[in-house]
């Protein structure tokens, strides 16, 4: 009963356009720990057992920050700012740092509004993300869906991580928002394609793609000292080590965004722990012709007190901007849900003296009366089995005599396109399924 509750009230929060939504699109300020040990008791027991005295000062003890310390503050600012009420993790598993985690989904966000006139409040379609690698926190799709609203569709490899993320979303009301997919390593697919292939609906294609991929290539780096002097974090071999480290993870994606996906998806980004990665990431895309003409590559960094990120994305000619405008309407559609939509659409719409045919090459003729004008709507040929929604439907005003004619047609044709393109979850409402 109680958890019932709680979820319900977390909806609320998260769907309210209020200040608590303003301050998570915002960087999070430096942890007030005073503040948030007054609104965590929890997190208040870690803090008392952790501080030492310094002049007049009571001040953290840095020797004492250890795993549980981690996991009360990362609990203590995912519930003040995210309205996040469960978040356990099996030992030994990273403890994500929410600040960095936070400006990597910030980022994103920004990319896909300086693609989009419309800023993220105003867009009316549903932006769906692939995080590649959740972890057993799925920090990502918990920060992305509460802040922006957005669906993913995340994976990993590791079946304790896909069980503890599964929790941690059923348990926050949030299994409709992300689908969690395991992953096998031996695969020999990349890991969007692997991704994809592993969920229920790989037809919806991501809008962007993110990763905080393992770093290291061997367990021996991964288990040396840091060269600043901090302790490690605790984390498994999976989180830490993969087939060429960080290099070698994001040029399989590098190849997979190339090879199968390119402009079918519109950022395609990374999280890295050096700025050499990011230099041979770079290079690497540049071998393949990405970074050139009209394709992009951007980079920033998050820095968090002692630790810097390198963030890096690319994409594919002017794709990011067709999928990001408005969210990237369509999407994921095939060339027969696209037609069937606009037939919908056409007897909806219909009024008595119009009527509409069927041609033999496969377009519509929309008429009205018996000369006043006449409308072609053709489809692209089915090349792809998923069309590229704004492409694949073009529609021709053939004949007319009424000058006004003109301006129904323009009208027409925005409502078709607004109609037609409607994310699916609004569609099916529509159709009331
Ligand atoms: N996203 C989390 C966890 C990052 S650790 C965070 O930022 O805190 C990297 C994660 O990638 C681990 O959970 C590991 O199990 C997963 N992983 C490793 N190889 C993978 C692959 N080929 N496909 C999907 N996930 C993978």
């Amino acid at each position: 009963m109680k958890r019932n509750r709680e979820s319900s009230e977390d909806k609320e929060a998260a769907s309210e356009p209020s200040r608590a939504l303003a301050a998570m699109r915002t960087p999070l300020p430096q942890p007030d720990f005073s503040a948030l040990a007054e609104s965590d008791g929890a997190f208040k027991s870690a803090l008392e057992t952790r501080t030492k005295s310094t002049d007049d000062k009571t001040v953290l003890d840095l020797t004492k920050v250890d795993e549980e310390f981690n996991l009360c503050l990362t609990r203590a600012i995912l519930k003040a700012y995210f309205s996040i009420r469960y978040f356990e993790i099996p030992r030994s598993h990273l403890v994500p740092p929410v600040p960095n985690r936070h400006s990597y989904v910030l980022w994103i966000n920004s990319l896909l509004s300086s693609l989009s006139p419309l800023s993220s409040s105003s867009r009316t379609t549903l932006v769906r993300g692939l995080d590649i690698g959740t972890g057993a926190s799925c920090i990502y799709p918990l920060l992305g869906c509460r802040a922006f609203g957005w669906e993913f569709l995340a994976s990993d490899v590791d079946p304790s991580s896909v069980q503890s993320s599964g929790d941690i979303l059923e348990r926050n009301g949030m299994k409709e928002q992300v689908e969690v997919v395991h992953c096998s390593v031996d695969d020999k697919s990349n890991q969007i394609s692997s991704a994809l292939g592993a969920s229920k609906a790989p037809h919806r294609l991501p809008h962007f793609v993110m990763t905080n991929p393992p770093f290291y290539s061997n367990s021996a780096d991964a288990e040396s000292a840091r060269q600043d002097g901090r302790d490690r974090t605790a984390f498994t071999s999976c989180e830490s080590v993969c087939e060429g480290g960080e290099v070698g993870f994001v040029k399989r994606m590098v190849d997979d965004s190339v090879r199968l996906y390119r402009d079918k998806i519109g950022l395609y980004t990374a999280m890295l722990s050096k700025r050499s990665s990011m230099n041979e990431i770079i290079a690497f895309l540049k071998s393949k012709e990405v970074g050139v003409g009209g394709n992009c590559i951007h980079t920033t960094e998050f820095c968090h007190g002692k630790v810097t990120r390198f963030g890096l994305c690319w994409t594919f000619a002017d794709c990011a901007k067709r999928f990001c405008n408005d969210g990237g309407d369509g999407n994921g559609l095939t060339n027969a849900e696209i037609r069937e939509r606009v037939e919908v659409f056409l007897k909806e719409n219909q009024r008595e003296d119009e009527t509409f045919s069927n041609e033999e090459d496969g377009s519509i003729s929309y008429a009205k009366g018996k000369d006043e004008w006449k409308m072609r709507i053709e489809f692209e040929k089915e090349v792809d089995e998923v069309a590229d929604a704004k492409a694949a439907v073009n529609v021709r005003l053939t004949e007319f005599k009424d000058p006004k004619a003109k301006g129904h047609f323009k009208n027409f044709c925005e409502r078709l396109s607004g109609e037609v393109f409607r994310t699916n979850r609004k569609w099916r409402r529509k159709k009331g399924k």
